[in-house]
């Protein structure tokens, strides 16, 4: 059997501003706040769902409870508890970046799925840019790669100057160039095809003479 790892908490106790009845509300599995709360049947205790997913994946035939019941058997989470849950306010994952923000339980992952604070990567410098700076950021980034609408050319967004309309001109030109020689390609084997066919015919015909 595989030793069960604790993980980091979706929710560690040290984001609620206004914890009470700690005991009552924290998943003894990761040690934070329970998340997606479920319950034991048998002694109604709070995990997170990922938290004790992840607990039974671990045990082998006999699922025991982390609160030592002999059988664990899920439950939904007692209202009572939910009641307590929702009275919580919580500061926001993204505090780090900036975000000010206070929300009560039951809000909080509506918002910090939507938090301007959260990071995004920047396709060209590969920064990590909070979302509500991240157009802005992506619309001026030198490393950017821009595509030109008349060639269909590839260039960071600092070479967008080299790119002039002569060079547009040439680049277009060649690939004219190229499609032109392809098409007389393609015209050179169809002639030659037909070329074999008829000689093929004039040996029959000549045979039935
Ligand atoms: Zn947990
Ligand atoms: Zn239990
Ligand atoms: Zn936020
Ligand atoms: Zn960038
Ligand atoms: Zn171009």
């Amino acid at each position: 059997m595989t030793a069960f790892v604790k993980y980091q908490p979706y929710l560690p106790k040290d984001r609620v501003i206004n914890l009470t009845l700690p005991d009552l509300l924290v998943c003894t599995i990761c040690d934070g706040i329970a998340w997606l709360p479920v319950a034991c049947k048998n002694c109604e205790k709070p995990f997170c769902l990922p938290c004790i997913e992840t607990w039974k994946t671990q045990r082998e035939d006999l699922i025991t409870c982390p609160h030592d019941c002999s059988e664990f058997i899920q439950r939904t989470c007692p209202p009572s508890i939910i009641h307590i849950l929702n009275t919580l306010q919580v500061t926001c994952r993204y505090k780090t970046n900036g975000c000010a923000e206070t929300l009560s339980y039951n809000n909080l992952e509506k918002h910090e799925k939507g938090c301007g604070y959260r990071l995004m990567t920047c396709s060209g410098c590969d920064e990590k840019i909070v979302q509500k700076e991240f157009q802005e950021h992506e619309s001026n980034c030198a490393l950017v790669s821009l595509t030109c609408k008349e060639c269909k050319s590839v260039y960071q967004r600092h070479q967008q100057d080299e790119h002039t309309e002569i060079t547009c001109l040439r680049v277009q030109l060649h690939q004219l160039r190229d499609r032109m020689t392809q098409k007389e390609k393609d015209y050179n084997e169809k002639q030659h095809a037909l070329e074999s066919q008829v000689n093929d015919l004039n040996q029959i015909l000549a045979q039935i003479r």
